[in-house]
C-alpha cells in the first residue's frame, strides 16, 4: 500500500512539474508579443513625504493581462523575461510609457520624479544608456526626473560592471535607488561603492517593526546608516498608522504603501493627484 501511495505522490509531483513547465514556456512565448498586443500596463504607487503628506514621486509597477490566464504577477513573469532576455525590450517600453505618463502627472502636481524598476540584465544590454537617453529626450523628460530602482540581490554578481554603468547613469543625471534593502548580502563596502541616492527599506522589516524589537532596530539602523552615508531613505510596504508613527519618530522622511495607496492605473493616479491639489489649495 505504501508503495502505491508513494507512486501516487510521485505521479502528482510529476504532473505538477509538467504543468509548471508548460505554463513557463507558454508565458515565455506569449511575453514576446505582449508589448505589441498591448497586454502590458503600468500602475503607479505614490511616494509620500512623511512630514507634509505630499506625493513627490511614484513607482511604476508593471502588470500583465494575459488572454488565457488573466492577471499575472510581475513576480512570476519578470524572472521569465530576464531569463529569455526579453526584459530589455520590455524595459524600454516601460521607460517610454512611464515618461509619457509622468509628463501628464507633472503638469498637475508638484511631483519631482518618477521611479522605474530596472533589472541588472538591462544594464548589460549594449547601448543601454544611449537608448534610455533617447527615450527620455523623445518624451520631453530629463534624467533628473527619473529614478532607477535596482535590487540588491541582482547587484551581487559582476559587481564591477554594474558599478561602472551605474556611475555613468549617475553622471547623466539619473537618480539611483537600492530596492529591497536589507534582504540580501551586500557588504557595507559594496554599499559605499555604488553611486546611490536612496535606500529603500524592505517591506519585511516594516511589516514587523511595531511588534518585533529586532525589526525595529534594523529599521533604525538602516535610517542612521543612510543618513551617515548621505543617502535618502524610503520605507516600502507601510500599511498602518502605527508603522508610519514609528518611521516618523525614527527620522524617516518618505514612504510608500497601502496605508496611503495601492498602485493605481494612470487614470486613477491622476485623480488622486487632482484630489490632493484641491486639498492643499483649501489650506
Ligand atoms: P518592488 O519593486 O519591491 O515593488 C514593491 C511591491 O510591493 C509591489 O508589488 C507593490 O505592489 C507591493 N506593495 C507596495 N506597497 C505594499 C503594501 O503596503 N502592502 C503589500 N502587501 N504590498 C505592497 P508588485 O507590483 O507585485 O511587484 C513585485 C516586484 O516585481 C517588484 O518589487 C519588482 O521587483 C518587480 N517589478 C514590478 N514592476 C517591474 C518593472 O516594471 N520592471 C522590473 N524589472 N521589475 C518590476
Ligand atoms: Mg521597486
Ligand atoms: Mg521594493
Ligand atoms: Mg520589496
Amino acid at each position: 500500500k505504501a508503495k502505491a501511495e508513494g507512486k501516487n505522490t510521485y505521479a502528482f509531483y510529476q504532473q505538477h512539474l509538467t504543468e509548471k513547465t508548460i505554463r513557463y514556456h507558454e508565458l515565455e512565448a506569449d511575453l514576446k508579443l505582449a508589448v505589441q498586443k498591448n497586454q502590458l500596463v503600468l500602475h503607479y504607487q505614490p511616494k509620500v513625504c512623511i512630514n507634509s503628506n505630499k506625493v513627490f514621486s511614484a513607482e511604476a509597477l508593471i502588470r500583465w493581462q494575459h488572454p488565457k490566464y488573466g492577471f499575472i504577477s510581475p513576480l512570476e513573469f519578470i524572472p521569465i523575461a530576464e531569463a529569455s532576455g526579453d526584459i530589455c525590450e520590455i524595459g524600454y517600453w516601460i521607460a517610454k510609457q512611464a515618461c509619457t505618463d509622468f509628463i501628464k502627472f507633472k503638469a498637475q502636481s508638484e511631483m519631482s520624479s518618477i521611479a522605474i524598476n530596472v533589472s541588472t540584465k538591462q544594464l548589460t544590454d549594449s547601448g543601454f544608456i544611449k537608448k534610455l537617453n533617447n527615450i527620455i529626450t523623445e518624451a520631453n523628460c530629463m534624467p533628473q526626473w527619473i529614478e532607477l530602482e535596482q535590487t540588491e540581490s541582482a547587484l551581487m554578481d559582476s559587481q564591477r560592471m554594474h558599478v561602472n554603468v551605474m556611475s555613468q547613469l549617475r553622471q547623466c543625471g539619473y537618480k539611483l535607488a537600492l530596492d529591497d534593502f536589507g534582504t540580501h548580502y551586500s557588504s557595507l563596502s559594496q554599499l559605499t561603492n555604488l553611486p546611490l541616492h536612496t535606500l529603500k527599506i524592505d517591506k519585511s522589516f516594516i511589516d514587523h517593526c511595531t511588534d518585533n524589537k529586532k525589526a525595529h532596530m534594523i529599521v533604525r539602523t538602516i535610517i542612521q546608516l543612510a543618513d551617515n552615508l548621505g543617502l535618502q531613505t524610503i520605507a516600502e510596504g507601510v500599511e498602518t498608522s502605527e508603522q508610519l508613527d514609528l518611521l516618523r519618530s525614527e527620522g524617516c522622511v518618505a514612504y510608500q504603501g497601502y496605508y496611503f495607496s495601492k498602485p493605481l492605473p494612470a487614470e486613477d493616479f491622476e485623480k488622486l493627484l487632482s484630489a490632493e491639489s484641491a486639498q492643499f489649495a483649501e489650506k
